[in-house]
């Protein structure tokens, strides 16, 4: 299953750099007479014989040759007993006769790959084989034969509806219910969606088509029949039937204490209850699946959510949540107890929050640490895993977004060796990666880092890094106070949300020590009315705060399909209003999502950061008083050159990195700022 998993990325990658969606060349003509028009040439079937030799699947069947080929493809199915004849499984002559005819490979390339193959067998599915060669097509502009790409071509070709198998978007369970595994095998299919009316199955084998008279009598429904890649098809049929294997058992276990809520429960207390054995196999097939699953996904959270009828499970993916499944209640709570036990969390409380940590292993072998918390709900304990990126603390500068400018004003506040530097900006604006990367930069064998932290995020053996416990009376100004006996030249303090807290960064930046903080504002000028708020007084933040720097995060285009497109005159007046008060000419095209397998259709991929860097320069200290006229300094500081949010995110459109509507979402023109 992880070889499979690794293999799919590895296609994904490649249908990306070869550009996708793509138009493959006209498609005329069906599929019966070309193979006809290959038959008569005498191509079709002779130059294979090799392939009925070996006798294996994918070998053409005796007789294959000629009218065979006619295969009515994109006429409605024909009883079990007329197709019979012309069952066979796709061969590699007949693809690259296709190919050959549509021109994206040549002659040559075809009869030399046919004469190679002869003595291997046919195991492997053509259309694997062909995508295996890396063959670029040979008509213009070139396009990597990807197996993605081959698959979508095969069903223009064949009449066929082409389907990219998205598993975030299939109900596992139901479609499970449809065929046993061990058909779905044979015939090399998957169902993949399950109505009322139809049932649609996906295949690789566009020319295996007795299960068809066989399943519908059955089924009492439609069967549409749609092309996908085979490689999606073996591993999702794995995927899928043993998941739901395991969801069905488990189920079944639990039966009797199923869908009542704790809500419900309340009210059934003192009856026999019967629980699920959160060690029990199949729910530990079902943890593993998810995690993995939220791995291969980049995910950055999964949301375990209980509801009256049935369980959900949520993905979020660069900062946007997807449902991903819909699991029996019964399941989901044996999955949470499963869980709760791994992060030695107390699995019989479930009224109370709770936190714990899980480090597990990606498919690949690295660590990935997964923070997580419950919290009561009306209709039971929803569960929150967060991630934590293992490459967080391998990232450099360049890659969270900094510019060169930027990069020189944040150095000029680090390299100081005493001080106060504050990130600001709202949850999951990315700060804690912005000072982890910092940290990492500037814990040398020669300094003590120490951190005080709620929770500690990522575990980093360069820092000596303290956590918060409400439960002991162990708040940050606590934890400052005992770092600081303990020697320390650089202190990170998670959030400054209080005066004491404050009071505690302001002694240990007079007493000599680099203290880094975030608070929550909205914009870099705003701290300094913060800390005012809680009760420092101006003197005191004169004297140790050396800048302060707002960020956001902004998802990036998919560099596999984004697409410049002429400024439009809407996007002309986003552009002024973004850039306003200042002046700046627009780019005279602007990148637009497109969507793509490699983004899920999204079209974004990964997010960036967008940073306003506040220094405290003499005019500035000379403005903080106790009060301070923010919009003052505000405008100092763009004069002394700091660049607003906006004005990074205009920079950012500009090169082409992210699109207008991402910039106005998190960084809002001058006047609703
Ligand atoms: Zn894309």
């Amino acid at each position: 299953m992880r070889t499979a998993v690794f293999l799919y990325h590895a296609f994904v990658g490649e249908i990306g750099r070869g550009g996708y969606p793509v138009t493959v060349a006209a498609v005329t003509g069906t599929f019966s007479e070309l193979a006809v028009g290959g038959a008569a040439r005498g191509n079709v079937g002779h130059g294979d014989a090799s392939g009925a030799e070996t006798g294996d699947d994918y070998a053409i069947p005796h007789g294959a040759a000629g009218p065979c080929y006619i295969s009515p493809m994109s006429v409605p199915a024909k009883p079990a007993a007329d197709t019979a004849v012309h069952e066979h499984r796709l061969t590699l002559a007949e693809i690259l006769e296709l190919l050959v005819a549509d021109g994206l490979v040549t002659r040559g390339d075809a009869d030399a790959l046919r004469a190679e193959r002869r003595l291997q067998g046919a195991k492997t599915h053509p259309l694997i084989v062909v995508a295996d060669q890396k063959w670029r097509s040979a008509s213009p502009p070139g396009k990597l034969l990807g197996l993605e790409l081959l698959t979508e071509w095969l069903a223009g070709r064949l009449g066929l509806e082409y389907f990219h198998i998205d598993p975030l978007k299939i109900d596992f369970t139901g479609v499970a219910e449809v065929m046993s595994a061990a058909y779905a095998t044979r015939f090399a299919m998957l169902p993949v969606q399950v109505t009322t009316r139809e049932v649609v199955v996906a295949t690789a084998e566009p020319f295996l088509r007795e299960w068809e008279g066989e399943l519908r009598p059955i089924l009492r429904k439609e069967i549409r029949r749609v092309l996908a890649n085979p490689i999606d098809i073996s591993r999702y049929q794995v995927e899928f039937f043993s998941l739901a294997r395991s969801v069905k058992k488990a189920n079944q276990k639990g039966e009797g204490a199923s869908g009542l809520s704790s809500f419900e429960q309340l009210v059934e207390l003192g009856k026999a209850n019967r629980t699920y054995d959160a060690n029990d196999q199949h729910i530990v097939n079902i943890v593993d699946w998810l995690w993995q699953y939220a791995f291969d996904q980049r995910a950055s959270d999964i949301h375990v959510e209980p509801r009256r009828e049935v369980g959900l499970v949520r993905f979020r993916i660069d900062g946007v949540l997807h449902q991903v499944y819909q699991i029996p209640m019964a399941v989901m709570n044996a999955m949470t107890s499963r869980i709760k036990l791994l992060g030695r969390m107390d699995v019989i409380e479930k009224r109370r929050p709770q936190d714990g940590r899980i480090k597990t292993r990606t498919p690949d072998g690295q660590e990935v640490e997964l923070r997580l918390s419950t919290l009561p709900t009306a209709f039971g304990e929803k569960l929150v895993m967060r991630i934590f990126d293992p490459d967080v603390l391998v990232r450099d500068f360049r890659e969270l977004g900094f510019s060169e400018e930027d990069q020189s004003r944040w150095n000029q506040m680090t390299r100081t060796p005493n001080g106060i530097i504050l990130v600001t900006g709202p949850t999951g604006s990315g700060k804690t990666t912005t000072l982890y990367t910092t940290l990492k930069q500037l814990a040398t064998p020669e300094v003590n880092v120490c951190t005080i932290e709620d929770p500690i995020e990522m575990v980093e053996s360069a820092f000596n890094q303290m956590q918060v416990q409400q439960a002991i009376e162990l708040g940050f100004a606590d934890g400052v106070r005992a770092l600081m006996r303990q020697d320390p030249d650089i202190i990170m303090i998670g959030e400054i949300r209080d005066l004491q807290t404050a009071e505690m960064a302001i002694q240990a930046a007079l007493t000599g020590h680099l203290v880094l903080s975030t608070l929550h504002t909205n914009d870099a000028p705003s701290a300094i009315t913060r800390l005012l708020d809680l009760g420092v007084p101006a003197y005191l933040i004169n004297s140790t705060v050396l800048g302060v720097m707002a960020q956001r995060l902004v998802r990036t285009l998919c560099p596999a399909c984004k697409k410049p497109f002429p400024i439009r005159d809407e996007q002309r007046e986003t552009w002024n209003a973004l850039v306003a008060p200042w002046k700046s000419s627009h780019p005279a095209a602007v990148h637009q999502p497109t969507g793509c397998l490699e983004c899920r259709m999204t079209g974004y991929q990964g997010r960036v950061g967008l940073y306003e860097i506040l220094l405290m320069s003499p005019e500035i200290r000379r403005l903080v008083k106790p009060q301070t006229d923010i919009a003052r300094v505000r405008d100092t500081a763009y004069r002394e050159g700091m660049r607003p949010l906006r004005i990074s995110g205009a920079m950012k459109v500009a090169a082409g990195v992210t699109s207008l509507d991402e910039i106005v979402k998190v960084a809002p023109p001058a006047d609703d700022a």
